[in-house]
């Protein structure tokens, strides 16, 4: 899409990636699915659930299956962009997970873990249509930048910058903008701005939030959506850029 030289500074590229998407329109079509969703698959609960942990520290909603079968169960009902699979499961192996996965109709990308002396069978692998491996015991940064690359893949028309109004997001580098200005935002703030944005105008309901920046551990009966929404807005600052339509949600007009 466009170059990111090393000796441009944040500001340039930014103009750079705004005229870009102007090319489309303001208003230009953009993908709606943006906040990643990931099941992890793994039969060492303390494992999943570290990894779990640590994915969602960087925005991501996360669902964890402890089988094969439970997998294959999750992944039926609910669209996930990222599968990370380990290999040697019990109930139904991973490969056999994965075989089914692929011939599936979702278009969520496997990435599989395997024991380091099992990279060898990485071709075997392959032919399972996994879309990456990685052997464990692994670099916890490393499967973040993994799941990202597969996550992207999966949306390939998601563009690198998101804009509405005076907002920018880089959604590859994480990072929002107002008026050009970097915003300090936690995660979860900036996976929930990245939903409004990309929604064009639209109103998204605070069930469809919790449904793609939480994960199904967040009681639907809190206010997390509303306390997120509070402190976002509080540091978008003036003039209020996210409207609450009663009943119905909130939107970026
Ligand atoms: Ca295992």
């Amino acid at each position: 899409m466009y170059e990111t030289g090393h000796n441009q500074d944040v500001s340039e590229r930014l103009m750079l990636a705004l005229h870009m998407l102007g090319q489309h329109g303001s208003r230009g079509r953009i993908a709606v699915e943006v906040a990643m969703r990931v099941l992890i698959v793994e039969d060492e609960p303390p494992l999943a659930q570290a990894v779990a942990r640590g994915l969602r520290a960087e925005g991501m909603a996360v669902d964890v299956a402890l089988d094969g079968g439970e997998a294959l169960a999750r992944a039926a009902v609910c669209p996930y962009e990222v599968i990370v699979l380990d290999r040697d499961l019990p109930v139904v192996h991973g490969d056999e997970v994965c075989r089914q996965l692929v011939a599936g109709d979702g278009n969520g990308r496997v990435l599989m873990l395997t024991a380091a002396r099992e990279i060898t069978e990485r071709i075997e692998g392959l032919n399972l249509g996994a879309d990456d491996y990685l052997a464990k015991p692994f670099a916890f940064g490393e499967l973040v930048a993994r799941v990202r690359a597969l996550g992207r893949r999966a949306h390939p028309a998601h563009p690198p910058m998101l804009a509405r109004g005076d907002l920018a997001i880089d959604t590859v580098r994480r990072l929002a903008y107002r008026r050009g200005e970097r915003l300090d935002l936690s995660k979860k703030e900036l996976a929930v701005l990245e939903i409004l944005v990309a929604a064009d105008g639209a109103v998204v309901s605070a069930e469809e939030l919790l449904d793609r920046a939480w994960d199904e551990f967040t009681d639907p009966f809190t206010n997390v959506v509303r306390m997120t929404m509070s402190k976002l807005r509080r540091r978008l600052g003036e003039p209020p850029v996210i409207q609450t339509v009663t009943g119905t949600g909130y939107q970026i007009p």
